[in-house]
């Protein structure tokens, strides 16, 4: 009995320990720390005369635009004969009125007194911000709004900053704010977790403050942390926008799942890249002297914008920082996150892929960072994939027993700056890493658990995953292989309808280069959310590393949907 009542005892107290350990855990503040265009600036932000002028909202320009309503019907009375360019100029243009106060000096500082809102973690943690500011100043509103409810809303945090400045100089500022969130709250350590730009802040200051030690993990989503080639195209006011990419990209963004919704963002997006190509011509001016254009843009076009842009004299001190990020803390990216996990900084990556770059461009992107920036991966150019047998070129990971290719043949991780911690995700969006299940659910478990150490951790999040934005329709795998796998283990498909209204019905399946006939299905419904598994007959060949295309072509309401997927056939 006594022993009993001793085993009792003592796995109450382990057990207790557990509790007291993993609430110390859940307990560390959350730092979110937002991309490039989140973040709320202006002039007397917060005071009486505030006037804010980032990020560009569309009320901001529309109300300039209807106290010109004569010029703008004009415009728009032009659209029906496809001059769509002189509407793009002339939102331009107002746009380019409404944020001049933005245009900084050759020297990158500006003459409005441009400010962020409070770096004071009493006023910008998400607990304030909702009860007394109704949420206006919180950037990631929605991850921060469930972090919040999910931890202490008065411990997650939003680094509130100005878009304008390079990454050190913001760097800098996020040292002083995780010193002064660790002593508002107590704790030792924070937790970061960023998107877009601000992944490139977090990796400048750990190349500047590792020694600080004040970190305890950092979740980059989609992180700018190479730059991105769009920016060529912002400052040089070129685009060449693929206008099939950029319009899943809206319908993503929003959501739609009806036809008729998609119908209609289709016609009013068909001018765009006129439109996209003439309106940033007026707004290119304004970005000229941000040192945080020159931070963004990738090693690739360094040398050509600044030669282009920046006179080396009357714009040394952007010239200076920037030469810094391209010629060292970049290049060194590997070498810095090496040094975080040696101390024992958790780090991890989720990108996006398998899109073309919105403002053109051939790379494999999210639509705006390419793949390759983003992990350090190795990539195969948009809409081609690796020969098959490809083998791995283990430069970073040196473990041949790996395999970090993509099921697609269109990545390769093991060059990646964190092979053994980046996720990638098939179809998902530069901006809309939250209305999506499957992205939603693996950052917040990195950010709030302790329980995924790396790709190898969780099944149900492999190196190599999928969008399941309702847009995307459906989602397709094989029954017993990994995402993305198939081998001779399968004996059917498994084909979810990702859209949660409407019913969906299968009209064929289709594998290039393989000998598979998938049974008939033309009477198949499958309801919202729900999956239908279908056989195939035929036998998959003994190789490895062989890519095959699988297509399914299916009806959704009226209109009849494909959506082909790279596969690779990984017979061991
Ligand atoms: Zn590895």
């Amino acid at each position: 009995m006594k022993r009993i009542i001793c085993f009792i005892l003592s796995a109450t107290i382990v057990f207790s320990c557990c509790v007291i350990i993993s609430a110390a855990e859940d307990d560390t503040p959350v730092i979110l720390v937002p991309g490039f265009v989140e973040t709320v600036m202006g002039i007397d932000i917060d005071g009486e005369n505030e006037e804010q002028l980032w990020p560009f909202t569309v009320p901001t320009v529309l109300g300039k635009i209807v106290s010109d309503s004569p010029t703008l019907m004009t415009l728009i009375a032009g659209l029906a004969f496809g001059k769509f360019d002189r509407l793009g100029a002339r939102l331009g243009s107002d746009a380019e009125d409404v944020l001049h106060k933005l245009t900084c000096n050759p020297d990158g500082s500006s003459d409005y007194g441009i400010e962020s809102f409070s770096q004071d973690p009493a006023l910008c943690n998400v607990g304030y911000l909702a009860r007394h500011k109704n949420g206006k100043y919180l950037a990631m509103a929605d991850l921060a709004k469930s972090i919040a409810a999910k931890t202490d809303s008065g411990r997650t945090f939003v680094f509130c900053y100005n878009s304008q400045l390079d990454c050190l100089e913001l760097a800098s500022q996020l040292r002083s704010f995780v010193k002064s969130v660790k002593k508002y709250t107590g704790s030792k350590k924070v937790r970061l977790c960023s998107h877009s730009y601000g992944g490139q802040i977090i990796a400048a200051y750990f190349y500047r403050y590792l020694n600080d030690s004040d970190v305890e993990k950092a979740v980059m989503i989609y992180p700018a942390l190479a730059g991105t080639d769009a920016i060529k195209h912002i400052l040089e006011a070129d685009a060449d926008v693929p206008f099939d990419d950029i319009l899943v990209f809206v319908e993503n963004l929003l959501s739609l799942s009806t036809e008729a919704e998609k119908l209609l963002i289709k016609n009013y997006f068909h001018y765009i890249d006129e439109f996209a190509s003439s309106g940033l011509a007026e707004l290119a001016g304004m970005w000229r002297y941000w040192g945080s254009m020159y931070s963004l843009c990738s090693n690739e076009y360094y040398e050509l914008l600044k030669k282009e842009f920046l006179d080396p004299v009357e714009s040394a001190a952007i010239i200076k920082s920037n030469d810094i990020i391209h010629y060292d803390l970049i290049p060194n990216l590997r070498n810095t996150f090496k040094k975080c996990q040696a101390k024992g900084i958790d780090l991890s990556i989720i990108s996006g892929s398998g899109m073309q770059e919105c403002l053109g461009g051939d790379d494999n992107t999210d639509i705006l960072l390419p793949t390759k920036l983003a992990t350090g991966a190795c990539c195969s150019k948009y809409g081609k994939h690796f020969s098959d047998g490809y083998k791995a070129q283990h430069s970073t990971c040196t473990d041949p027993k790996h395999s970090h290719v993509s099921p697609a043949m269109d990545i390769d991780a093991s060059t990646a700056f964190l092979p053994e911690n980046t996720w990638f995700v098939e179809g998902a969006f530069h901006g809309a890493y939250y209305n999506q299940e499957y992205s939603k659910n693996l950052i917040e478990k990195l950010i709030l658990t302790d329980d995924i150490k790396d790709v190898y951790s969780d099944s149900d999040y492999p190196q190599f995953g999928y969008s399941d934005n309702v847009n995307m329709g459906i989602g397709f795998g094989f029954d017993k292989s990994r995402p993305g796998f198939l081998s001779s283990d399968d004996s059917e498909i498994v084909i979810k309808n990702l859209n949660n209204v409407t019913p969906i019905k299968i009209l064929s399946v289709t594998a290039s280069g393989l000998d598979i006939k998938f049974d008939a299905i033309k009477s198949v419904t499958v309801l919202p959310g729900k999956s239908v598994k279908i056989k195939y007959k035929g036998i998959i060949p003994k190789v490895k590393a062989k890519r095959t295309d699988i297509t399914v072509k299916y009806v959704e309401g009226v209109s009849v949907n494909t959506l082909t997927r790279g596969f690779t056939v990984d017979n061991r």
